[in-house]
């Protein structure tokens, strides 16, 4: 929840005698309705759309962003844009690979050669898309912005993690996740290195990350923020552990060895199944934030020539349904 919401503060606001003369204003700028696109400007903000017959006061509380005038404007929209989608979309395609090649060994079928290249090229890919959380505008703390060029960065460590593993350990000798299978204490090692390299970019770029999710009225007024992020860094915690099961049991003999393997598989299969579903999350929160980044928010200043404090609203658009 974003600190700058204040209802108490805002209630103030709304008590105020002098606010309600300015409730009959018209609109001066273009505003379109919230239901049917009509173009409401000229209209009063006590009446209805003329053609939906909603009223401008609820397209006004829909669509005017109070903090507009706070929010920074984007350097390149459209690239930033493309950059947010890229992010986690590659990611998704880079664990689809995964699960393509850990569901072929189990079916016991050969998968591809370009599968296990297909996973290291778009981690390098999501890295890529990264790059839009940098800088996307002006007035970025500077700690955010170098946090998230090193959350950008670790992608190249990772991404030759991924190769080693996949391509170098997995097609010598079975994982250990299949019947004949073995511990192999440098797989667990390399792969406990990729799951730290992915908790710290995550944490990394999470802080430019939630700039993305205040530009939006939607996810700041905590409706469906989610904290995505969070939570994958949580399920990583539970892969992490699963591969230090497996580096444990790999040291260890007979009984405890196969313990260790089939509870560290166990942590391993359930902490990847919510770490991707935490992608697929990020990614539909991507979509959600995308109309605030291609297009700038609307004031309440540019559709009534400035006469209205943005405050006013503030209280009102924080307490819709
Ligand atoms: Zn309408």
């Amino acid at each position: 929840m974003d600190s700058t919401f204040d209802p108490n503060q805002s209630a103030a606001f709304s008590a105020a005698p002098e606010v309600q003369p300015l409730l009959a204003k018209e609109l001066t700028g273009d505003l379109r309705c919230a239901r049917c696109q009509y173009n409401l400007r000229g209209l009063s903000i006590r009446a209805r759309c003329p053609e939906c017959g909603m009223s401008i006061r609820g397209t006004i509380l829909a669509k005017v962003d109070p903090h507009a005038s706070e929010l920074q404007p984007i350097y390149f929209p459209r690239l930033t844009a493309l950059g947010l989608v890229v992010w986690p979309l590659a990611a998704i395609l880079a664990a689809a690979c995964l699960w393509w090649l850990r569901a072929s060994e189990m079916a016991a079928r050969a998968s591809p050669s370009w599968v296990g290249d297909g996973a290291v090229l778009f981690t390098l890919l999501s890295g890529l898309g990264a790059v839009a959380l940098i800088k996307p505008h002006a007035q970025i703390a500077a700690d955010g912005i170098a946090r998230a060029a090193i959350g950008v960065l670790l992608y190249l460590p990772l991404a030759l993690a991924f190769h080693i593993v996949i391509n170098r350990m997995d097609s010598i000798a079975p994982t250990p996740f299949v019947a004949l299978g073995q511990l192999s204490t440098e797989r667990s090692a390399v792969r406990l290195i990729c799951d730290l390299l992915m908790m710290v970019l995550l944490a990394c770029l999470r802080p430019n990350a939630r700039l993305f999710v205040h530009r939006s009225m939607l996810l700041r007024s905590g409706k469906v923020d989610r904290q995505t992020m969070l939570a994958m860094v949580g399920a990583l915690a539970v892969i992490a552990v699963g591969d230090l099961a497996h580096l444990f049991g790999a040291r260890a003999a007979g009984g405890i060895e196969q313990i260790a393997q089939v509870l560290g598989t166990v942590l391993i299969a359930v902490g990847s199944m919510f770490l991707t579903i935490g992608m697929v999350g990020v990614l539909v929160d991507i979509f959600r934030i995308l109309p605030a980044v291609l297009s700038a928010p609307v004031s309440l200043e540019s559709v009534t020539d400035g006469e209205f404090s943005g405050s006013m609203l503030s209280t009102s658009s924080s307490r819709v349904p």
